[in-house]
Protein backbone atom coordinates (compact mmCIF):
# COMPACT_ATOMS: atom_id res chain seq x y z
CA UNK A 1 0.00 0.00 0.00
CA UNK A 2 1.67 3.26 -0.91
CA UNK A 3 0.23 6.87 0.33
CA UNK A 4 0.43 9.82 -1.52
CA UNK A 5 -0.69 13.38 -0.04
CA UNK A 6 -1.65 16.47 -2.52
CA UNK A 7 -3.35 19.83 -2.46
CA UNK A 8 -5.47 18.57 -5.63
CA UNK A 9 -6.52 15.30 -6.26
CA UNK A 10 -8.97 14.67 -9.83
CA UNK A 11 -10.59 11.69 -10.36
CA UNK A 12 -10.76 10.99 -13.92
CA UNK A 13 -8.80 11.97 -16.87
CA UNK A 14 -10.93 12.63 -19.19
CA UNK A 15 -11.50 16.16 -21.13
CA UNK A 16 -12.65 17.63 -17.86
CA UNK A 17 -10.08 15.86 -15.35
CA UNK A 18 -7.08 16.38 -17.61
CA UNK A 19 -7.45 20.28 -18.33
CA UNK A 20 -8.33 20.99 -14.29
CA UNK A 21 -5.46 18.49 -13.53
CA UNK A 22 -3.11 20.97 -15.66
CA UNK A 23 -5.02 24.57 -14.79
CA UNK A 24 -4.38 23.50 -11.01
CA UNK A 25 -0.46 22.55 -11.52
CA UNK A 26 -0.11 25.75 -13.93
CA UNK A 27 -1.60 27.61 -11.20
CA UNK A 28 1.24 26.66 -8.64
CA UNK A 29 -0.45 23.78 -7.08
CA UNK A 30 0.37 20.32 -6.60
CA UNK A 31 -1.77 17.84 -8.79
CA UNK A 32 -2.82 13.94 -8.89
CA UNK A 33 -4.81 13.08 -11.41
CA UNK A 34 -6.71 9.30 -10.81
CA UNK A 35 -7.91 6.90 -14.28
CA UNK A 36 -8.46 3.49 -14.60
CA UNK A 37 -7.56 4.12 -18.19
CA UNK A 38 -4.05 3.53 -18.76
CA UNK A 39 -3.80 6.44 -20.59
CA UNK A 40 -5.17 9.94 -20.32
CA UNK A 41 -7.67 11.46 -22.15
CA UNK A 42 -11.19 9.59 -20.68
CA UNK A 43 -13.89 8.96 -22.99
CA UNK A 44 -13.44 11.24 -25.31
CA UNK A 45 -9.84 10.90 -26.82
CA UNK A 46 -9.73 7.16 -25.84
CA UNK A 47 -13.33 5.57 -27.04
CA UNK A 48 -15.32 8.96 -28.41
CA UNK A 49 -14.85 11.74 -29.71
CA UNK A 50 -11.63 11.20 -31.77
CA UNK A 51 -11.45 7.97 -32.25
CA UNK A 52 -15.08 8.51 -34.38
CA UNK A 53 -13.92 11.60 -35.90
CA UNK A 54 -10.76 9.48 -37.19
CA UNK A 55 -13.08 7.05 -38.98
CA UNK A 56 -15.46 9.45 -39.85
CA UNK A 57 -12.51 11.46 -42.00
CA UNK A 58 -12.33 8.13 -43.83
CA UNK A 59 -16.26 8.04 -44.30
CA UNK A 60 -16.17 11.71 -45.74
CA UNK A 61 -13.28 10.86 -48.59
CA UNK A 62 -15.17 7.73 -49.41
CA UNK A 63 -18.23 9.43 -50.04
CA UNK A 64 -16.40 13.08 -51.51
CA UNK A 65 -14.94 9.97 -53.95
CA UNK A 66 -18.31 8.94 -55.17
CA UNK A 67 -19.67 12.10 -55.96
CA UNK A 68 -17.05 13.20 -57.90
CA UNK A 69 -18.02 11.01 -60.79
CA UNK A 70 -21.06 13.02 -61.29
CA UNK A 71 -18.14 15.63 -61.80
CA UNK A 72 -16.38 13.59 -64.37
CA UNK A 73 -13.98 11.95 -62.29
CA UNK A 74 -14.31 8.68 -61.72
CA UNK A 75 -12.53 6.49 -58.93
CA UNK A 76 -12.65 2.52 -59.08
CA UNK A 77 -14.57 0.51 -56.19
CA UNK A 78 -13.20 1.56 -53.01
CA UNK A 79 -11.83 -1.78 -51.26
CA UNK A 80 -11.33 -1.81 -46.73
CA UNK A 81 -8.61 -2.89 -45.61
CA UNK A 82 -9.86 -3.04 -41.77
CA UNK A 83 -6.30 -3.44 -40.03
CA UNK A 84 -5.11 -0.05 -41.82
CA UNK A 85 -8.29 1.79 -40.95
CA UNK A 86 -8.40 0.51 -37.08
CA UNK A 87 -4.74 1.16 -36.78
CA UNK A 88 -5.34 4.58 -38.57
CA UNK A 89 -7.44 5.33 -36.49
CA UNK A 90 -5.26 3.63 -33.04
CA UNK A 91 -2.65 6.21 -34.09
CA UNK A 92 -4.45 9.30 -34.13
CA UNK A 93 -5.92 8.15 -30.49
CA UNK A 94 -1.76 7.26 -29.68
CA UNK A 95 -0.82 10.20 -31.21
CA UNK A 96 -2.92 12.62 -28.89
CA UNK A 97 -2.62 10.33 -25.76
CA UNK A 98 1.30 10.38 -26.10
CA UNK A 99 1.39 13.96 -26.38
CA UNK A 100 -1.03 14.66 -23.13
CA UNK A 101 1.20 12.08 -21.09
CA UNK A 102 4.40 14.96 -22.48
CA UNK A 103 1.67 17.82 -20.97
CA UNK A 104 1.26 15.99 -17.80
CA UNK A 105 4.76 15.08 -17.16
CA UNK A 106 6.08 18.54 -17.68
CA UNK A 107 3.90 20.03 -15.52
CA UNK A 108 4.48 17.28 -12.95
CA UNK A 109 1.00 16.00 -12.47
CA UNK A 110 1.70 12.46 -11.47
CA UNK A 111 -1.16 9.96 -12.59
CA UNK A 112 -1.88 6.98 -10.43
CA UNK A 113 -3.87 4.68 -12.79
CA UNK A 114 -6.49 2.56 -11.38
CA UNK A 115 -10.32 2.28 -9.89
CA UNK A 116 -10.76 5.12 -7.64
CA UNK A 117 -13.28 5.03 -4.18
CA UNK A 118 -13.54 7.81 -1.95
CA UNK A 119 -13.14 6.86 1.63
CA UNK A 120 -13.63 9.74 3.37
CA UNK A 121 -13.72 13.94 3.62
CA UNK A 122 -10.02 14.16 2.08
CA UNK A 123 -8.90 10.49 1.40
CA UNK A 124 -9.36 8.35 -1.51
CA UNK A 125 -8.18 5.02 -2.30
CA UNK A 126 -7.09 3.32 -5.78
CA UNK A 127 -6.72 0.09 -6.41
CA UNK A 128 -4.37 -0.20 -9.32
CA UNK A 129 -1.98 -3.17 -11.03
CA UNK A 130 0.22 -2.36 -8.72
CA UNK A 131 -1.73 -2.80 -5.58
CA UNK A 132 -3.77 0.14 -3.67
CA UNK A 133 -2.22 3.57 -3.27
CA UNK A 134 -4.05 5.82 -0.53
CA UNK A 135 -4.28 9.41 -1.52
CA UNK A 136 -5.00 12.21 1.01
CA UNK A 137 -6.32 15.59 -0.45
CA UNK A 138 -7.08 18.66 0.51
CA UNK A 139 -9.40 19.50 -2.57
CA UNK A 140 -10.69 16.75 -4.46
CA UNK A 141 -12.19 17.45 -8.69
CA UNK A 142 -14.76 14.43 -9.29
CA UNK A 143 -14.69 13.95 -13.22
CA UNK A 144 -15.64 10.52 -13.39
CA UNK A 145 -17.20 11.15 -16.55
CA UNK A 146 -20.13 8.57 -17.66
CA UNK A 147 -20.84 5.33 -19.89
CA UNK A 148 -23.09 4.01 -22.24
CA UNK A 149 -26.90 3.33 -21.05
CA UNK A 150 -27.29 -0.57 -22.07
CA UNK A 151 -31.23 -1.87 -22.12
CA UNK A 152 -32.41 -4.89 -20.23
CA UNK A 153 -34.18 -6.24 -23.02
CA UNK A 154 -31.27 -6.47 -25.23
CA UNK A 155 -28.66 -9.50 -24.56
CA UNK A 156 -25.93 -7.24 -23.42
CA UNK A 157 -23.12 -10.61 -23.63
CA UNK A 158 -23.60 -11.02 -26.69
CA UNK A 159 -20.82 -10.07 -29.35
CA UNK A 160 -23.37 -9.36 -32.08
CA UNK A 161 -24.90 -6.29 -29.93
CA UNK A 162 -22.29 -3.58 -29.34
CA UNK A 163 -22.25 0.45 -28.02
CA UNK A 164 -19.97 3.26 -29.06
CA UNK A 165 -16.75 1.64 -27.80
CA UNK A 166 -17.53 -1.19 -29.56
CA UNK A 167 -18.08 0.18 -32.60
CA UNK A 168 -15.07 2.03 -32.79
CA UNK A 169 -13.55 -1.22 -32.62
CA UNK A 170 -14.59 -2.20 -35.70
CA UNK A 171 -14.44 -5.72 -35.75
CA UNK A 172 -15.56 -6.24 -38.42
CA UNK A 173 -18.14 -4.71 -41.11
CA UNK A 174 -21.49 -6.22 -40.53
CA UNK A 175 -23.77 -6.37 -43.84
CA UNK A 176 -26.45 -5.39 -41.79
CA UNK A 177 -26.51 -3.13 -38.94
CA UNK A 178 -29.46 -1.93 -36.41
CA UNK A 179 -28.91 1.85 -34.94
CA UNK A 180 -30.95 1.73 -31.75
CA UNK A 181 -31.38 5.59 -31.27
CA UNK A 182 -31.34 8.03 -33.83
CA UNK A 183 -29.33 10.93 -31.36
CA UNK A 184 -25.91 11.83 -32.34
CA UNK A 185 -23.31 8.66 -31.55
CA UNK A 186 -25.87 6.56 -33.43
CA UNK A 187 -25.57 8.38 -36.45
CA UNK A 188 -22.05 9.38 -36.62
CA UNK A 189 -21.47 5.49 -36.19
CA UNK A 190 -24.03 4.53 -38.53
CA UNK A 191 -22.05 7.32 -41.40
CA UNK A 192 -18.90 5.35 -40.79
CA UNK A 193 -20.72 1.84 -41.17
CA UNK A 194 -22.85 2.64 -44.21
CA UNK A 195 -19.64 4.54 -45.99
CA UNK A 196 -17.95 1.08 -45.33
CA UNK A 197 -20.47 -0.97 -47.00
CA UNK A 198 -23.30 -1.61 -44.01
CA UNK A 199 -26.78 -1.38 -44.53
CA UNK A 200 -27.97 0.40 -41.76
CA UNK A 201 -31.70 1.19 -40.18
CA UNK A 202 -32.01 3.67 -37.78
CA UNK A 203 -34.88 3.38 -35.04
CA UNK A 204 -36.08 6.65 -33.20
CA UNK A 205 -38.72 6.62 -30.75
CA UNK A 206 -39.49 10.60 -31.60
CA UNK A 207 -40.56 12.05 -34.79
CA UNK A 208 -37.19 13.27 -35.73
CA UNK A 209 -33.51 12.42 -35.24
CA UNK A 210 -30.87 14.35 -33.02
CA UNK A 211 -34.01 15.39 -30.62
CA UNK A 212 -32.57 18.47 -29.60
CA UNK A 213 -32.08 20.17 -32.54
CA UNK A 214 -34.93 22.23 -34.64
CA UNK A 215 -37.06 20.38 -36.73
CA UNK A 216 -36.09 22.21 -40.04
CA UNK A 217 -32.34 21.74 -39.52
CA UNK A 218 -32.87 18.19 -39.08
CA UNK A 219 -34.86 17.70 -41.74
CA UNK A 220 -32.09 19.21 -44.11
CA UNK A 221 -30.13 16.59 -43.07
CA UNK A 222 -32.67 13.84 -43.14
CA UNK A 223 -33.09 14.28 -46.67
CA UNK A 224 -29.68 13.49 -47.43
CA UNK A 225 -30.25 9.90 -46.02
CA UNK A 226 -32.33 8.54 -48.79
CA UNK A 227 -30.86 5.83 -50.06
CA UNK A 228 -27.88 5.34 -47.08
CA UNK A 229 -30.54 4.75 -44.10
CA UNK A 230 -33.81 3.08 -43.68
CA UNK A 231 -35.13 5.37 -41.04
CA UNK A 232 -37.82 4.46 -38.81
CA UNK A 233 -38.83 6.97 -36.20
CA UNK A 234 -41.83 7.04 -33.91
CA UNK A 235 -40.63 3.09 -33.95
CA UNK A 236 -38.86 1.41 -30.95
CA UNK A 237 -37.17 -1.93 -30.11
CA UNK A 238 -39.56 -4.58 -28.25
CA UNK A 239 -37.34 -7.32 -28.31
CA UNK A 240 -33.85 -8.86 -29.42
CA UNK A 241 -33.36 -12.56 -29.85
CA UNK A 242 -29.89 -13.90 -30.36
CA UNK A 243 -29.91 -16.62 -32.96
CA UNK A 244 -27.13 -18.42 -34.79
CA UNK A 245 -27.43 -16.44 -37.90
CA UNK A 246 -27.99 -13.13 -36.32
CA UNK A 247 -30.20 -11.01 -34.23
CA UNK A 248 -33.70 -10.94 -34.73
CA UNK A 249 -35.53 -7.75 -33.44
CA UNK A 250 -38.84 -6.69 -32.82
CA UNK A 251 -40.38 -3.47 -33.17
CA UNK A 252 -43.32 -1.66 -32.58
CA UNK A 253 -44.41 1.46 -33.58
CA UNK A 254 -45.10 3.72 -36.51
CA UNK A 255 -42.92 2.16 -39.08
CA UNK A 256 -42.55 -0.93 -37.34
CA UNK A 257 -42.02 -4.05 -40.03
CA UNK A 258 -44.39 -6.81 -39.24
CA UNK A 259 -41.79 -9.85 -38.79
CA UNK A 260 -38.88 -9.80 -36.33
CA UNK A 261 -35.75 -8.34 -38.94
CA UNK A 262 -32.16 -10.01 -39.11
CA UNK A 263 -29.57 -7.85 -38.17
CA UNK A 264 -25.73 -9.01 -38.18
CA UNK A 265 -25.55 -6.17 -35.43
CA UNK A 266 -26.83 -3.84 -33.18
CA UNK A 267 -25.88 -0.85 -31.97
CA UNK A 268 -27.10 0.56 -28.65
CA UNK A 269 -26.77 4.16 -29.06
CA UNK A 270 -29.45 5.56 -26.45
CA UNK A 271 -27.74 7.47 -24.52
CA UNK A 272 -25.30 8.11 -21.73
CA UNK A 273 -25.35 7.41 -17.72
CA UNK A 274 -23.22 9.45 -15.46
CA UNK A 275 -20.98 7.24 -13.11
CA UNK A 276 -21.23 9.33 -9.89
CA UNK A 277 -22.98 6.39 -7.96
CA UNK A 278 -19.21 4.53 -8.45
CA UNK A 279 -16.99 6.36 -6.62
CA UNK A 280 -18.61 5.73 -2.65
CA UNK A 281 -19.27 9.90 -2.76
CA UNK A 282 -21.35 9.25 0.31
CA UNK A 283 -17.73 8.28 2.32
CA UNK A 284 -16.61 11.89 1.54
CA UNK A 285 -20.39 13.82 2.56
CA UNK A 286 -20.70 14.36 -1.61
CA UNK A 287 -24.68 14.17 -2.58
CA UNK A 288 -25.81 12.30 -5.89
CA UNK A 289 -28.75 12.29 -7.44
CA UNK A 290 -30.79 8.82 -7.95
CA UNK A 291 -29.37 8.87 -11.46
CA UNK A 292 -26.03 9.11 -10.45
CA UNK A 293 -25.43 13.48 -11.37
CA UNK A 294 -23.44 15.43 -8.62
CA UNK A 295 -25.11 18.68 -8.32
CA UNK A 296 -22.94 21.87 -8.16
CA UNK A 297 -23.02 25.32 -8.09
CA UNK A 298 -21.49 27.83 -10.63
CA UNK A 299 -18.23 27.65 -9.15
CA UNK A 300 -18.49 23.52 -9.62
CA UNK A 301 -18.53 22.97 -5.85
CA UNK A 302 -20.70 20.30 -4.76
CA UNK A 303 -22.56 20.21 -1.24
CA UNK A 304 -19.11 19.60 -0.12
CA UNK A 305 -17.34 22.92 -0.26
CA UNK A 306 -13.71 21.73 -1.01
CA UNK A 307 -15.15 18.67 -3.53
CA UNK A 308 -15.97 20.12 -6.94
CA UNK A 309 -17.29 18.31 -9.63
CA UNK A 310 -17.30 19.04 -13.82
CA UNK A 311 -17.77 17.21 -16.96
CA UNK A 312 -20.34 14.68 -17.09
CA UNK A 313 -20.82 13.55 -14.59
CA UNK A 314 -22.44 17.05 -13.43
CA UNK A 315 -25.36 16.56 -16.36
CA UNK A 316 -26.15 18.14 -19.56
CA UNK A 317 -24.98 18.84 -22.14
CA UNK A 318 -22.52 15.78 -21.84
CA UNK A 319 -19.83 17.31 -24.01
CA UNK A 320 -16.13 17.40 -24.29
CA UNK A 321 -15.62 21.01 -24.66
CA UNK A 322 -18.08 22.06 -21.60
CA UNK A 323 -16.45 19.65 -19.41
CA UNK A 324 -13.06 21.48 -20.30
CA UNK A 325 -14.15 24.86 -19.32
CA UNK A 326 -15.98 23.56 -16.18
CA UNK A 327 -12.24 21.94 -15.49
CA UNK A 328 -10.55 24.90 -15.83
CA UNK A 329 -12.85 27.10 -13.48
CA UNK A 330 -12.78 24.46 -10.81
CA UNK A 331 -9.44 24.43 -10.72
CA UNK A 332 -9.10 28.50 -10.63
CA UNK A 333 -11.49 28.33 -7.63
CA UNK A 334 -9.63 26.04 -5.88
CA UNK A 335 -6.57 28.12 -6.42
CA UNK A 336 -8.58 30.81 -4.94
CA UNK A 337 -9.30 33.03 -7.86
CA UNK A 338 -13.21 34.29 -7.78
CA UNK A 339 -13.87 32.50 -11.54
CA UNK A 340 -17.69 31.03 -12.21
CA UNK A 341 -18.58 28.96 -14.86
CA UNK A 342 -21.63 31.33 -16.12
CA UNK A 343 -21.06 30.66 -20.26
CA UNK A 344 -23.79 32.09 -22.28
CA UNK A 345 -24.24 28.99 -24.47
CA UNK A 346 -22.35 25.64 -25.12
CA UNK A 347 -22.48 24.75 -29.19
CA UNK A 348 -23.26 21.18 -29.79
CA UNK A 349 -22.29 19.60 -33.04
CA UNK A 350 -23.15 16.09 -34.67
CA UNK A 351 -20.33 15.27 -37.26
CA UNK A 352 -22.42 13.48 -39.45
CA UNK A 353 -21.96 13.91 -43.50
CA UNK A 354 -23.67 16.50 -43.51
CA UNK A 355 -23.16 17.66 -40.36
CA UNK A 356 -25.83 19.13 -37.49
CA UNK A 357 -24.33 22.31 -35.48
CA UNK A 358 -26.99 24.51 -33.15
CA UNK A 359 -25.80 27.26 -30.53
CA UNK A 360 -27.61 29.24 -28.04
CA UNK A 361 -31.40 29.19 -28.20
CA UNK A 362 -33.32 26.83 -30.28
CA UNK A 363 -36.31 28.34 -31.85
CA UNK A 364 -37.95 25.42 -30.27
CA UNK A 365 -36.78 26.55 -26.51
CA UNK A 366 -37.25 29.97 -27.65
CA UNK A 367 -41.35 29.27 -28.25
CA UNK A 368 -41.29 27.69 -25.03
CA UNK A 369 -39.36 30.51 -23.17
CA UNK A 370 -41.86 32.92 -24.08
CA UNK A 371 -39.36 34.95 -26.22
CA UNK A 372 -39.77 37.63 -28.57
CA UNK A 373 -37.71 36.74 -31.06
CA UNK A 374 -37.06 36.48 -35.20
CA UNK A 375 -35.67 33.41 -37.26
CA UNK A 376 -33.85 34.23 -40.53
CA UNK A 377 -32.80 31.20 -42.82
CA UNK A 378 -30.29 31.35 -45.57
CA UNK A 379 -30.35 27.92 -47.69
CA UNK A 380 -27.03 27.12 -49.11
CA UNK A 381 -29.14 26.40 -52.91
CA UNK A 382 -28.26 29.94 -53.11
CA UNK A 383 -24.43 29.78 -51.96
CA UNK A 384 -21.94 29.86 -54.75
CA UNK A 385 -19.37 28.26 -52.86
CA UNK A 386 -21.97 25.58 -51.94
CA UNK A 387 -22.73 25.41 -54.96
CA UNK A 388 -18.93 25.19 -56.16
CA UNK A 389 -18.64 22.43 -53.94
CA UNK A 390 -21.77 20.62 -54.98
CA UNK A 391 -22.63 21.08 -51.39
CA UNK A 392 -26.03 22.60 -51.37
CA UNK A 393 -27.41 20.17 -48.82
CA UNK A 394 -27.37 22.49 -46.44
CA UNK A 395 -28.97 26.06 -44.33
CA UNK A 396 -27.55 28.68 -41.92
CA UNK A 397 -30.35 30.00 -39.68
CA UNK A 398 -30.16 32.61 -36.70
CA UNK A 399 -32.40 32.98 -33.87
CA UNK A 400 -32.46 37.17 -33.05
CA UNK A 401 -34.06 38.36 -30.10
CA UNK A 402 -36.69 40.89 -31.60
CA UNK A 403 -36.37 43.77 -29.44
CA UNK A 404 -32.65 44.45 -29.18
CA UNK A 405 -31.58 42.34 -32.39
CA UNK A 406 -29.13 40.56 -30.47
CA UNK A 407 -28.39 37.17 -31.98
CA UNK A 408 -29.85 34.59 -29.28
CA UNK A 409 -29.22 31.47 -31.00
CA UNK A 410 -28.36 29.61 -34.13
CA UNK A 411 -28.08 26.22 -36.25
CA UNK A 412 -25.84 25.38 -38.75
CA UNK A 413 -26.85 22.07 -41.71
CA UNK A 414 -24.23 21.36 -43.83
CA UNK A 415 -20.31 20.13 -44.65
CA UNK A 416 -18.36 21.98 -42.50
CA UNK A 417 -21.10 23.16 -40.15
CA UNK A 418 -19.44 22.77 -37.05
CA UNK A 419 -16.28 24.61 -37.80
CA UNK A 420 -18.37 27.76 -38.67
CA UNK A 421 -20.94 27.37 -35.78
CA UNK A 422 -17.84 29.45 -33.76
CA UNK A 423 -18.64 32.62 -35.37
CA UNK A 424 -22.36 32.50 -33.73
CA UNK A 425 -21.32 31.50 -30.81
CA UNK A 426 -19.17 34.26 -30.03
CA UNK A 427 -21.90 36.46 -31.42
CA UNK A 428 -23.95 35.32 -28.58
CA UNK A 429 -21.22 35.52 -25.99
CA UNK A 430 -20.31 39.35 -27.21
CA UNK A 431 -23.69 40.26 -26.75
CA UNK A 432 -23.57 41.27 -30.80
CA UNK A 433 -26.66 42.10 -33.17
CA UNK A 434 -27.92 41.67 -36.46
CA UNK A 435 -25.99 44.64 -37.74
CA UNK A 436 -22.68 43.63 -36.09
CA UNK A 437 -23.13 40.49 -37.91
CA UNK A 438 -24.34 41.60 -41.07
CA UNK A 439 -21.80 44.21 -41.25
CA UNK A 440 -18.87 42.10 -40.76
CA UNK A 441 -17.27 41.27 -44.10
CA UNK A 442 -17.15 37.68 -44.71
CA UNK A 443 -14.66 36.44 -47.48
CA UNK A 444 -16.31 35.57 -51.12
CA UNK A 445 -16.88 32.87 -51.69
CA UNK A 446 -17.67 31.07 -48.52
CA UNK A 447 -19.82 28.84 -46.58
CA UNK A 448 -19.19 31.49 -43.92
CA UNK A 449 -21.25 34.41 -45.90
CA UNK A 450 -24.42 32.03 -45.09
CA UNK A 451 -23.88 33.68 -41.84
CA UNK A 452 -23.84 37.46 -42.26
CA UNK A 453 -26.63 36.51 -45.74
CA UNK A 454 -28.94 35.51 -43.09
CA UNK A 455 -28.34 38.29 -40.33
CA UNK A 456 -29.34 41.05 -43.16
CA UNK A 457 -32.45 38.88 -43.41
CA UNK A 458 -33.26 40.23 -39.59
CA UNK A 459 -35.42 43.69 -40.44
CA UNK A 460 -33.98 46.78 -38.89
CA UNK A 461 -30.19 44.72 -39.03
CA UNK A 462 -28.91 47.75 -41.48
CA UNK A 463 -29.73 51.26 -39.78
CA UNK A 464 -28.55 54.69 -40.77
CA UNK A 465 -25.30 55.88 -39.32
CA UNK A 466 -24.97 58.39 -37.12
P1 LIG B 1 -14.86 11.18 -19.46
O1 LIG B 1 -14.25 11.53 -20.74
O2 LIG B 1 -16.06 10.31 -19.45
O3 LIG B 1 -13.72 10.52 -18.61
C1 LIG B 1 -13.94 10.01 -17.35
C2 LIG B 1 -12.73 9.18 -16.99
O4 LIG B 1 -12.84 8.85 -15.63
C3 LIG B 1 -12.63 7.86 -17.73
O5 LIG B 1 -11.37 7.76 -18.34
C4 LIG B 1 -12.82 6.80 -16.66
O6 LIG B 1 -11.97 5.69 -16.86
C5 LIG B 1 -12.41 7.55 -15.43
N1 LIG B 1 -13.06 7.08 -14.20
C6 LIG B 1 -14.38 7.13 -13.89
N2 LIG B 1 -14.58 6.69 -12.65
C7 LIG B 1 -13.36 6.37 -12.18
C8 LIG B 1 -12.91 5.88 -10.94
N3 LIG B 1 -13.75 5.65 -9.94
N4 LIG B 1 -11.59 5.65 -10.80
C9 LIG B 1 -10.72 5.89 -11.80
N5 LIG B 1 -11.10 6.37 -12.97
C10 LIG B 1 -12.39 6.61 -13.15
N6 LIG B 1 -18.21 15.16 -27.05
C11 LIG B 1 -17.90 16.23 -27.78
O7 LIG B 1 -17.85 17.34 -27.25
N7 LIG B 1 -17.63 16.13 -29.13
C12 LIG B 1 -17.68 14.94 -29.77
O8 LIG B 1 -17.43 14.88 -30.97
C13 LIG B 1 -18.01 13.79 -29.02
N8 LIG B 1 -18.04 12.58 -29.62
C14 LIG B 1 -18.29 11.47 -28.86
C15 LIG B 1 -18.30 10.24 -29.49
C16 LIG B 1 -18.54 9.10 -28.77
C17 LIG B 1 -18.54 7.76 -29.44
C18 LIG B 1 -18.78 9.20 -27.35
C19 LIG B 1 -19.02 7.96 -26.53
C20 LIG B 1 -18.78 10.42 -26.72
C21 LIG B 1 -18.55 11.57 -27.47
N9 LIG B 1 -18.54 12.84 -26.88
C22 LIG B 1 -18.27 13.93 -27.63
C23 LIG B 1 -18.82 13.02 -25.43
C24 LIG B 1 -17.51 13.20 -24.68
O9 LIG B 1 -16.71 12.08 -24.87
C25 LIG B 1 -17.78 13.41 -23.20
O10 LIG B 1 -18.68 14.48 -23.03
C26 LIG B 1 -16.50 13.74 -22.47
O11 LIG B 1 -15.56 12.71 -22.63
C27 LIG B 1 -16.78 13.95 -20.98
O12 LIG B 1 -15.59 14.24 -20.35
P2 LIG B 1 -15.40 14.01 -18.79
O13 LIG B 1 -14.12 14.67 -18.45
O14 LIG B 1 -16.61 14.36 -18.05
O15 LIG B 1 -15.22 12.44 -18.58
Amino acid sequence: MSEIKTQVVVLGAGPGGYSAAFRAADLGLDAVVVDARETLGGVCLNVGCIPSKALLHVAKVIQEAKHLSSHGVTFGEPTFDLDKIRAWKDSVVNQLTKGLAGMSKMRKVKHVQGYGKFTGANTLEVEGKDGKTTITFEHAIIAAGSEPVSLPFIPADDPRVIDSTGALEMADIPEKMLVLGGGIIGLEMGTVYNALGSSIDVVEFLDQLIPAADKDIVKVYTKTLKGKFNLMLETKVTAVEAKDDGLYVSFEGKKAPAEPVRYDKVLVAVGRKPNGKLIDAEKAGVNVDERGFINVDKQLRTNVSHIHAIGDVIGQPMLAHKAVHEGHVAAEVIAGKKHYFDPRCIPSVAYTEPEVAWVGLTEKEAKEQGVNYESATFPWAASGRAIASAATDGMTKMIFDKDTGRVIGGAIVGTNAGEMLGEIGLAIEMGADAEDVALTIHAHPTLNESIGLAAEIFEGSITDMP
